[in-house]
């Protein structure tokens, strides 16, 4: 048989060889002036991503999850109360949620687009619920318009967990803009990545963006004057940096992301068996990843791992079903839809370089494999 060609599900060195000068003068110069914590370099990444998102302001953190974490205090989450999400997502979403000492409230996904089902929303909502937190999965936003209307009409804040979705717009607006806060994630394995974690809220409310500076440099607004309990959530000045070099490719990335979704669902039309990810009339999405469903998914993955085409499972198990939720006492059930589709995602390799003729070898590899299933397997003596 012939040396199969490999696909890895992520080429994060073929995103930074073309910038590695770049990335190492910016380093000195964050060296030279012992910008590291928060700080100037911070800063004008704030700005530059404030202007990509179209948002008012942009406040550097830790990473995502203080990003979800800070936008819930800042609206006043805390004991007691409900915010309502999906389990279709990352941990991250839910456990913000928790260390605000709030609950998660677990709504169904929309079965072609795996975000939250806008029609059922307004029952998930008690006198307790605190702020709705619809999460753009993939890189496609959730149907915000609905979820908005729903929002505004029960007086409840709304959160974008934007984590996989710099970039992506809903109706012409983009990602982060349409909630009271949005939230992200620079991940280094994410659209815009950090070489190390960094996150960032965006807001349009002056008010609000205050409040997240706040949390993020522990309660001060003046040095060692503390007007609340907050937290260490600066963004460090090195990520700020790598960060502010990568925005200016983000656009193209994403571009790329779409042209190769394109290619891959071109090809998958043809191949029984195989869901390819629906593209929602109200939005431009930004494929962080590339899921399709399969039937036998874990032998589908395991085939394809053996052939050397890098796959991934976003995610196998739907939050309310984790161990670290048993408390909440929800079963199976509790979203079919979310739980039925866990079952049979499979992300494929997805990332701007990925070039035309890799995506063709997946799509070979993943019909061979599909068209194995079924057959009788044959074990060598
Ligand atoms: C990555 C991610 C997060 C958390 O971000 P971190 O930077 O890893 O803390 C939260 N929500 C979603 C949907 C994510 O994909």
């Amino acid at each position: 048989m012939s040396a199969k060609t490999n696909v890895p599900f992520l080429d994060l060195r073929a995103q930074h060889d073309p910038i590695r000068a770049e990335l190492l003068a910016a380093f000195n110069e964050v060296i030279d002036q012992n910008a590291f914590a928060g700080g100037p370099f911070v800063q004008k990444f704030e700005e530059d991503f404030a202007a990509f998102c179209r948002a008012k302001h942009a406040i550097g953190v830790g990473n995502g999850t203080d990003a979800l974490w800070f936008a819930l205090l800042a609206l006043g989450v805390g004991p007691g109360d409900e915010v309502i999400t999906v389990s279709a997502t990352f941990m991250a979403t839910a456990e913000a949620i928790s260390y605000c000492g709030a609950t998660p409230v677990f709504v169904d996904i929309d079965e072609a687009t795996y975000t939250m089902n806008p029609a059922l929303l307004e029952r998930a909502i008690t006198p307790r619920t605190k702020a709705i937190v619809p999460v753009h999965l993939y890189g496609q936003v959730a149907d915000m318009d609905p979820i908005l209307e729903i929002a505004k009409r029960h007086g409840i804040p709304v959160v974008e967990d934007a984590c996989q979705a710099h970039g992506a717009e809903y109706k012409g607006r983009r990602a982060g803009t349409m909630g009271d806060l949005g939230c992200f994630s620079f991940y280094p394995g994410k659209n815009l990545g950090a070489l190390g974690e960094a996150g960032g809220v965006t807001t349009q409310d002056a008010t609000l963006a205050a409040k997240v500076r706040t949390l993020r440099e522990h309660g001060q607004e003046r040095r060692y004057f503390h007007s609340m309990i907050g937290w260490n959530g600066r963004m460090d000045g090195l990520q700020a940096v790598a960060l502010r070099i990568k925005l200016r490719s983000l656009d193209k990335g994403n571009a790329s992301r779409r042209a190769n979704a394109a290619l891959y669902s071109r090809l998958l039309a043809d191949v029984p068996g195989v869901i390819a990810p629906a593209v929602a009339a109200h939005g431009v999405p930004v494929f962080h990843l590339y899921v399709v469903r399969v039937k036998n998914r874990d032998t589908v993955l395991a085939r394809l791992g053996e052939r050397g085409i890098g796959c991934g499972i976003h995610y196998p198990k739907p939050i309310h079903l984790q161990q670290a939720y048993a408390h909440l006492g929800l079963g199976p059930g509790t979203t079919p839809v979310a739980e039925r589709c866990a079952e049979e995602i499979l992300s494929l390799p997805m990332f701007p370089e990925l070039a035309a003729n890799q995506i063709e070898t997946v799509v070979s590899e993943l019909r061979q494999v599909l068209q194995q299933q079924g057959l009788p397997r044959v074990t060598a003596a």
